[in-house]
């Protein structure tokens, strides 16, 4: 038996405004929650950030296009079920082999009950989680394990404190965005006794000591001069 709609969260990712719409209207019907995205970078950065229970992807988007998110997102550890909305047939043999790591297709034009039907048996495979959830991720040569709390480098274990995966948990799902101080003290600390911002300023310097190729040069813990910081890939 399948969990109340509203406990699953799905992103769309189309260019097509009217079709973008329909498909939220519908879902929305439906009793999901619903995330837009109207561009590849877009869908990507919503996806990793939210972590929703299923991804509709449109091939043929502008800039990068669905079968680069697809593959991206599964690189970076991203397992809840995908969809494809595929125009052309030559791109089917290629969703279709799995080769890009979706899980399933629909033909432009479909009919919105067929896509339903197909978002259900999806979902239907996976129970509802908590949102909080991004189970793991990859970046450079560093894999880290949220759920079982541990990460490697090069393949050999990483000590990370559990401010530490908190913090990093909360730079990645903020990817490419900046983080301010104040927020990770809000979101890491909480209310524990009063850490400053440089708490957060040696737990980044650790972090970076752990995961940067040279950590007094960082690629994927930027510093943003009078900001915060920021993660990228
Ligand atoms: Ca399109």
């Amino acid at each position: 038996m399948m969990a109340a709609p509203a406990a699953y969260k799905i992103l769309v990712v189309e260019d097509e405004q009217d079709l973008l719409r329909g498909l939220e209207i519908n879902l929305t019907r439906e009793g999901y929650r619903v995330l837009k995205a109207a561009s590849g970078d877009a869908g990507l950065r919503l996806a990793i950030k939210e972590n929703p229970h299923l991804v509709v992807l449109d091939v043929m988007l502008p800039g990068m296009n669905g079968l680069d998110v697809c593959r991206e997102l599964r690189q970076k550890g991203f397992s809840a079920p995908i969809i494809m909305l595929t125009a052309k047939s030559e791109e089917i043999d290629r969703v279709v082999g799995l080769e890009i790591g979706a899980d399933d297709y629909v033909t432009k034009p479909f009919s919105v009950r067929e896509l339903l039907a197909r978002i259900r048996v999806q979902l239907r495979r996976q129970p509802p989680r908590a949102p909080e959830g991004l189970a793991h991720y990859r970046f450079a040569e560093v894999e880290i394990d949220f759920q079982k709390c541990c990460a490697t480098r090069k393949g050999k274990p990483l000590e990370l404190t559990a401010k530490e995966l908190d913090l990093l948990r909360l730079l990645i799902r903020s990817r490419g965005e900046v983080v301010t101080r104040d927020r990770m003290l809000n979101e890491v600390w909480g209310y524990e006794a009063c850490p400053t911002t440089r708490t957060v300023d040696n737990h980044i310097l650790r972090l970076r000591q752990k995961l940067e190729n040279d950590p007094a040069r960082p690629e994927h813990i930027l510093s943003i001069y009078g900001e915060g910081y920021k993660f990228v890939d």
